[in-house]
C-alpha cells in the first residue's frame, strides 16, 4: 500500500503556506498604516478647522501659532469640534502646531506636500496605485 504524502510533499505544501501568509501579513500591515496615517490627517484638518474657529470667536485663551503639546487646549478647541470629542491619533501621536500647522509627532504635519510624500510605501501592485489615485 503506498503512503498517502511523503514527508516531502507535505513540507513543500507547508513552505508554500508560509509564504502565502508571509505576503498577505505584509500587504495587511502596509494597509492599516497607510489607514492609520490617513485618519491622523483627518483629524488634523479637523482640528485645524476647530482652532481657526476658536480664534475667530475671540475667546481666550489665545492659541499661539507654536504649541508644543495641543492637548493643553483641548477644552477651548473641543467646543468647536464634533461632539466635543478632542480626536486622538490611532498610533499614539500626539498633536502640537508647528509654524502654525497643527502636526503628529508620529504621521508630520498634514497638507498637500504630506499626502503626496515619500514616506508613505505605496507599493507596486496595481492595485494599490489605483488606492493611491485616491489621494491625488
Ligand atoms: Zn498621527
Amino acid at each position: 500500500m503506498k503512503k498517502a504524502f511523503s514527508f516531502i510533499e507535505i513540507s513543500i505544501v507547508l513552505v508554500i503556506i508560509a509564504i502565502v501568509v508571509t505576503i498577505s501579513s505584509q500587504h495587511y500591515i502596509k494597509a492599516k498604516k497607510n489607514s492609520q496615517k490617513t485618519i491622523c490627517i483627518q483629524n488634523m484638518s479637523t482640528l485645524d478647522i476647530a482652532i481657526e474657529n476658536h480664534r475667530m470667536s475671540g475667546e481666550l485663551p489665545i492659541i499661539p501659532g507654536e504649541v508644543q503639546y495641543l492637548g493643553m487646549y483641548k477644552d477651548s478647541i473641543s467646543k468647536y469640534l464634533n461632539k466635543n470629542t478632542f480626536p486622538i491619533c490611532s498610533e499614539g501621536g500626539f498633536y502640537s502646531i508647528i509654524n502654525g500647522n497643527v502636526t503628529c509627532s508620529i504621521h508630520g504635519s498634514w497638507n498637500t506636500d504630506n499626502i503626496n510624500s515619500q514616506d508613505i510605501d505605496y507599493g507596486t501592485d496595481t492595485e494599490e496605485i489605483e488606492k493611491i489615485s485616491i489621494y491625488k
